[in-house]
């Protein structure tokens, strides 16, 4: 557990190609090949994806707009192999930090091309600093009449509940997960128990709002929880779904899967991998014994396969 801390305050230090070893799991590659043969993959077994394509390191507008291109080329590739599929976006990877009209301008190319082709958009949360901006955008966007796009919500920040009750008259499509951001403790809720609190709160606050539901989490009270709260209500299976991670429990999304509820698994892509793969890896409770293993297999011949 100690080793544990103390490798994940390390891992920026550790060399990229241990990490893209090791994310190897949670990525579905470089390429749209490989985010279609996974989705594929994962279509046979019953489970939808929604993929994102890597690049919230964006500078410029160059790279914004070849992230836009990426998307529609993405859109493209799900209609011609019929795969059941969204997709995810992150505002930064669409220029959020380079101007509002920029990104307002890119998100919209993304969601009229989904809209061309029946397709829908999620727009990922990310750290406290974009909240205001993501719900702003997502506002703007129902209110020019674009109804396929989603957005997420945080359990882990304290402002949640009140921005369910603000975007309560737009019913909105809602991705609920704890955050994977470190947040202050004024804006954000630290301790396991109150995150898993707010989680089940804003939850029961959606679902009474008549939101169509993601249920983002692999925590496992958290999915029961999920399942209680649905039940209560008498809800279909295509009146919500389960989410979770490219790699993480796969075990558990099977058992829901057998349930007949759905799952939509997030199958991230791209050439930009470095960050999100830090961020998964940081999450992985078996991280130490991943990297000792992998720095074992470096040192010691014929391990290398077996680790
Ligand atoms: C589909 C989906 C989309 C998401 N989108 C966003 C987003 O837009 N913005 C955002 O801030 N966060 C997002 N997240 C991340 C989320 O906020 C959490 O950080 C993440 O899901 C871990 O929280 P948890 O609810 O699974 O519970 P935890 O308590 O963190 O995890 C529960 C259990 O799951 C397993 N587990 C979790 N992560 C890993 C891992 N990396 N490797 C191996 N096992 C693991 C462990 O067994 C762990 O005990 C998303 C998560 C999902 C599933």
């Amino acid at each position: 557990m100690i080793l544990d801390r103390a490798i994940v305050r390390l891992l920026p230090a550790v060399p990229r190609p241990v990490v893209q070893k090791l994310s190897e799991r949670y990525i579905a590659g470089a390429e749209l090949k490989d985010a279609r043969e996974t989705v594929r993959r994962l279509n046979a077994q019953e489970k939808m994806a929604t993929i994102d394509v890597l690049g919230e390191e964006i500078t410029n507008e160059d790279e914004a707009a070849a992230i836009v291109r990426a998307y529609l080329d993405v859109f493209a590739d799900i209609e011609r192999c019929k795969l059941d599929s969204n997709v995810s976006v992150k505002l930064t990877g669409l220029g959020l930090t380079l101007g509002h009209d920029i990104c307002r301008a890119n998100l919209e190319t993304v969601v009229v091309d989904a809209a061309s082709r029946g397709n829908f958009v999620r727009i990922d949360m990310e750290d406290s600093s974009t909240t205001d901006d993501t719900l702003q955008l997502y506002r703007e966007l129902r209110a020019a009449g674009h109804d396929n796009v989603g957005v997420v919500l945080q359990a882990t920040l304290r402002r949640t509940l009140s921005d369910i009750r603000d975007l309560a008259d737009l019913r909105p499509s809602v991705r609920l997960c704890k955050g994977i951001y470190v947040e202050p403790p004024e804006i954000a809720y630290r301790d396991f128990g109150a995150v898993r609190a707010n989680y089940v709160r804003s939850l029961e606050a959606l679902l009474d709002a008549g939101c169509y539901v993601g249920i983002a989490t692999h925590d496992e009270w958290l999915v029961g929880e999920g399942k209680r709260l649905v039940k209560e209500r008498g809800l279909e299976p295509a009146q919500y779904e389960f989410q979770m991670l490219l790699g993480v429990r796969d075990d558990l999304g099977g058992r829901l899967v057998r349930e007949r509820h759905r799952l939509r698994i997030y199958v991230p892509f791209g050439r930009q991998w470095y960050e999100y793969s830090i961020r998964r890896l940081q999450e992985n409770p078996r991280i130490a014994g991943y990297i000792a293993a992998d720095t074992i297999g470096r040192f010691v011949p014929g391990r290398r396969n077996g680790a």
